[in-house]
């Protein structure tokens, strides 16, 4: 057999054995309800939204045709770019061709070797790949644990030429909160920089001190990503982030699409409320995300969970390490603003059953 093949099967043993072999889950059967998906304003199959896609499509092309820097620019761009820096509140911002672009892009052209990354133990995976790819030296503070952050930046601080903190406003696969005011004031105290990832946060409330990162990709129901601060940092990165200076520009539907989808989830908050409450509804303990965790332990005993959930008409998916911490494998429970009351009260008789 060729190596390659022997290789890449001996690998898919190994994974299959430690439980973490992943397969595609394919389509969902219609009639599933999905507590799955990042969609939570449902706008990814709004008819404004999809009709704005087609509009753009028809009037700039199915792709960009060349990175930005070259000649893949086009006005809606730039129209969106406008749209986030006013709704997130910064001077300025800049859309790259997905969220985990964005944080491979945004870390390395602003930190390196010499200089230090604070990063909370539950971060998302595209900043840690940022961090690695940067080269800066990366410590780790207990999940939104600020006397531990304190600590750090008054131990190592001094050794580093810059430093950035990385956190998340609303935990990814936890719900939770970061106490970003705190956080923000630490890092304004020791000169640290901070950027805050905003995927999963549903309103556009930010730091002022904080550099922002979002997705076009969940409660914006299109694709893409995005940086927003100060207009001299959004200049900077225009020639130094890699991620968006060698690829190609976002197609013109999925810009089309994500200006529609800001501009209906500022007019019709009510979306955001609903998934909000529907959490509320579930888990019965009031947080401002529509993410709720419910933590089983194994991987198996995950699995076993979703499937039964699945026999009865309900999408919830097992998330497993490396996407959480080992032994804390989980349904991760997602609200959207389509979810009908019935809905979460017939998954919870099923949870307990
Ligand atoms: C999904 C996600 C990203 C990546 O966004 P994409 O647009 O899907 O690449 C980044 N950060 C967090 C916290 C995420 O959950």
């Amino acid at each position: 057999m060729p190596s390659l093949e022997a290789y890449s099967l001996e690998q898919i043993k190994k994974l299959e054995q430690s439980g973490r072999l992943r397969r595609l889950p394919g389509a969902l059967p219609a009639g599933m309800v999905s507590f799955g998906s990042n969609d939570y304003l449902g706008l990814s199959q709004h008819p404004a939204v999809i009709a704005a896609a087609q509009a753009a499509a028809g009037q700039y092309g199915a792709g960009a045709g060349a990175s930005r820097l070259v000649c893949g620019d086009y006005p809606l761009l730039s129209q969106l770019e406008a749209k986030l820096a006013e709704a997130y509140g910064a001077e300025s911002a800049m859309v790259f061709g997905s969220g985990y672009l964005t944080s491979i892009g945004v870390i390395p052209a602003l930190v390196g070797k010499g200089d230090l990354i604070l990063a909370d133990k539950l971060i998302h995976a595209c900043m840690l790949d940022g961090a690695a790819l940067s080269n800066a030296k990366l410590k780790r503070f207990r999940h939104n644990d600020v006397a531990h952050l304190k600590s750090l930046l008054a131990e190592h601080r001094p050794q580093y030429r810059q430093v950035l903190v990385l956190t998340e406003s609303i935990f990814s696969m936890d719900g939770d909160a970061a106490p970003e005011a705190e956080i923000a004031a630490l890092c304004t105290a020791h000169d640290a920089w901070l950027l805050v990832d905003r995927a999963h946060q549903l309103d556009t409330r930010a730091t002022k001190t904080a550099i922002t990162m979002g997705t076009l990709s969940k409660a914006y129901g299109s694709y893409g990503g995005f940086v927003a601060g100060s207009a001299a940092l959004v200049q900077y990165l225009r020639t130094a982030a890699r991620s968006a200076m060698f690829t190609t520009a976002l197609p013109p539907a999925a810009v089309g699409a994500a200006l529609k989808a800001l501009e209906i989830a500022k007019a019709e908050a009510w979306r955001a409320e609903k998934a909000i409450e529907n959490a509320y509804c579930f888990s019965n303990k009031f947080q401002n995300s529509s993410i709720v965790p419910h933590v089983v332990g194994s991987n198996e005993a995950a699995l076993a969970l979703s499937a039964k959930l699945r026999k009865a008409g309900f999408f919830v998916p097992a998330i497993r390490p490396p996407t959480v911490p080992e032994g804390t494998a989980r349904l991760r429970f997602s609200f959207t603003a389509l979810q009908e009351m019935h809905h979460i009260k017939e998954v919870i008789a099923c949870l307990k059953s």
